[in-house]
Order: structure tokens, then C-alpha cells, then sequence
């Protein structure tokens, strides 16, 4: 199954590339975040210099990339732009490294997954713009230095708490990204309809916007269905009732909650009796990666307060019990 907020296709990267914002200004929400970014940003600037690292942590499609990008655009620098997982040798990210002119940015995806050799040469890179490869083989083989030009790291993760101490210690600015509003998601539905000239009325957008799972990409992604739907079953025009029966069709409950959603807390009450229960065993029980249900699927229950994390277990609150129209259990003599 495709993670339901990572992008699907290459088509659907172009429409994420089309409709990303590309300066501080139109980039919606995250207020905190923002304001932060824009002294530090501006600080910089003055001084010539290249930005502190920066870390941006958070669940997927809540615009990690995005601010990556813009952060770039408002140093006035160039964005280079790679994930851990491509990283595969010590000599990738060197020949990256050494490809950097003054201040540029680094963006590395899924920082967390550098692995540990890859990792290792990052340090001094980060510390003192300089690497140690090697060159040569066997008996003839020599570390030798190389000078970097000063540069910003910005590495984008979905839980901060993945990454290890001495990388997460080497970054000065650490931003993590909150859900949106239903209010932001509308203002951000609104103007990709505009770009993509979909005609919208207020209802329709909101309708959208408060089914989205609180995350920009959702968000677009659900836009250009419901747009699809309205263009077959309609005149084109997204409207409340368009948006409600599209997101019907597609599975969209009225919490905008998906099928995975309500799989996770239909297994946690029918099969574990509400919880506590283990992550492993509520993975088995719905056939998902630990990692998806914890990085994609439960941020949002939890937030949202359908969810709680103990020590002891994932626990259905009432509020889940309400949603699948099931009788709680009685807590008398627990
Ligand atoms: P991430 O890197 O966190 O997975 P992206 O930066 O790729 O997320 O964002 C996914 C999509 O959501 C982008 O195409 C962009 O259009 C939209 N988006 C994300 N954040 C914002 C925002 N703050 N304002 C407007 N659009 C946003």
C-alpha cells in the first residue's frame, strides 16, 4: 500500500512542485516556525553568512521539503537536494559536499537514515566545513583534508527522536511541524484551486480542508479528486455537497479519517479490547509496518485524542469508541 501522505507518483511530484510556495510569505501556517526562520534568515543575510543547520521534524507532507526550498530561496542560494537512504557511500556525500559554493543549502530527506559510515564523515563537515576521505587502497591508503565553503544543512525527519546524538546535538536551529488548522488547510486549498483553476465556492474548500488529516499534501491531493469527481458528476464546480460525496466515495469519513485510520482503531477496540496494546502486535493485527502506523497513521489519532500512548500500550479513548459507533466498555471493578 502507498503511505497515504508520501507522494505516489511522478505526475503527482510535478503537482507538488507546481503548487509549492516558494517564499516565507505564502507559506501558510506554522507561525512559530516561520518567525523563527525569518530573523535567523534575516541575520544571516546581513552578515554573509551561511545559516545555522536547521532540523525540521514532523509527520509527512506537513512541508518539510517546502521550507527546505524556501529557506534556499530567501538566502538567495542554491538548494542541493538528497535523501538518506541515496546516500549509500562515504564518497556520495563528499562529492556533494565538495560541489557546495559559499552558503549554499543541503537538504537531506529522511535524515535519519544516513547510514553510520555516511554519517560519520558529516560531523566535521557540519563542525568545521571540512571532510577526512580517503584516498587510495590498502597499505597506500591516506586520509587527507579538504576545505569546504560554509554551508546550511537542513535535514527533514519525521521524528527527531530517530536521529542520534551527536548529529541531532550538530543542529543549531531545530523547528518541528505542528498539524494544520482546518482554517489553514482552507486557505491552502484556495490557493492551489486558484493555480490549478478549479472552480470552488467557500463551502466546498472547507469541506476539504477540515477532512484533510490536518496535512497540506492530503489536502492538495484530495483537491484535485473531488475536483475529478465534480468535473464527471457535476458542472466542474466544487461545491459543499461535491466535496461530500466525492470524499464519501473515496473513503473520507466525516473526521477525515481513512481507511487505515479507522482499521488501526477498529483493531485496537475489537481485538485488544480497547488496549493497552503493543505497537508490534497492533501491526501484525492490521498487516502494517511499525514505522508507517508510528511516523503516518497515529500522529494524527493521537493528536486528534482518539489515541493514547502509554508505556503500557496504544489505549482507544471514548472519542474512538463514539466514532465507530461502539459501546465503550464498562470500567467498573477494573
Ligand atoms: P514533507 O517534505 O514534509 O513531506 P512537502 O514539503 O513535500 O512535505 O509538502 C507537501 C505539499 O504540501 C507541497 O506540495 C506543498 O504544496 C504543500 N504544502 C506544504 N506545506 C505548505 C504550507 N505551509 N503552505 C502551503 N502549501 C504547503
Amino acid at each position: 500500500r502507498v503511505v497515504s501522505a508520501a507522494p505516489a507518483s511522478p505526475n503527482e511530484e510535478a503537482i507538488e512542485r507546481a503548487l509549492r510556495p516558494k517564499l516565507l510569505q505564502e507559506y501558510v501556517g506554522q507561525a512559530k516556525v516561520r518567525e523563527q526562520l525569518e530573523i535567523f534568515i534575516g541575520a544571516a543575510r546581513k552578515r554573509e553568512e551561511a545559516l545555522d543547520h536547521v532540523l525540521l521534524f514532523g509527520p509527512p507532507g506537513l512541508g518539510k521539503t517546502t521550507l527546505s526550498h524556501i529557506i534556499a530561496a530567501e538566502l538567495g542560494v542554491n538548494l542541493r537536494q538528497t535523501s538518506g537512504p541515496v546516500l549509500e557511500k562515504p564518497k556520495d556525500l563528499a562529492a556533494l559536499l565538495t560541489n557546495l559554493e559559499r552558503n549554499d543549502v543541503l537538504f537531506i530527506d529522511e535524515i535519519h537514515r544516513l547510514s553510520p559510515v555516511v554519517e560519520e564523515i558529516l560531523y566535521p563537515a557540519l563542525e568545521d566545513y571540512q571532510i577526512d576521505i580517503m584516498i587510495g587502497e590498502g597499505p597506500a591508503a591516506r586520509s587527507i583534508k579538504l576545505d569546504l565553503q560554509p554551508f546550511t544543512l537542513v535535514g527533514a525527519t519525521t521524528r527527531a527522536g530517530m536521529l542520534t546524538n551527536p548529529l541531532r546535538d550538530r543542529f543549531g536551529i531545530v523547528a518541528r511541524l505542528e498539524f494544520y488548522t482546518a482554517e489553514e488547510l482552507a486557505h491552502i486549498v484556495r490557493r492551489s484551486a486558484g493555480l490549478l483553476k478549479v472552480a470552488m465556492d467557500e463551502a466546498g474548500g472547507f469541506e476539504i480542508a477540515r477532512r484533510s488529516r490536518g496535512t497540506p499534501r492530503i489536502a492538495n491531493r484530495l483537491l484535485r479528486r473531488v475536483r475529478d469527481y465534480a468535473e464527471v458528476k457535476g458542472d466542474g464546480r466544487i461545491t459543499e455537497a461535491i466535496a461530500h460525496k466525492a470524499l464519501a466515495m473515496l473513503d473520507v469519513d466525516p473526521q477525515g479519517f481513512d481507511l487505515m485510520d479507522r482499521k488501526l482503531l477498529e483493531a485496537v477496540i475489537h481485538r485488544f479490547d480497547g488496549g493497552p496494546v503493543g505497537l508490534d502486535n497492533v501491526a501484525a493485527s492490521i498487516g502494517e509496518e511499525r514505522e508507517t502506523i508510528e511516523d503516518v497513521i497515529e500522529p494524527y489519532l493521537i493528536q486528534q485524542g482518539y489515541l493514547q500512548r502509554t508505556p503500557r500500550g496504544r489505549i482507544a479513548t471514548l472519542a474512538a469508541y463514539r466514532h465507530l459507533g461502539v459501546a465503550p466498555p464498562s470500567r467498573d471493578g477494573d
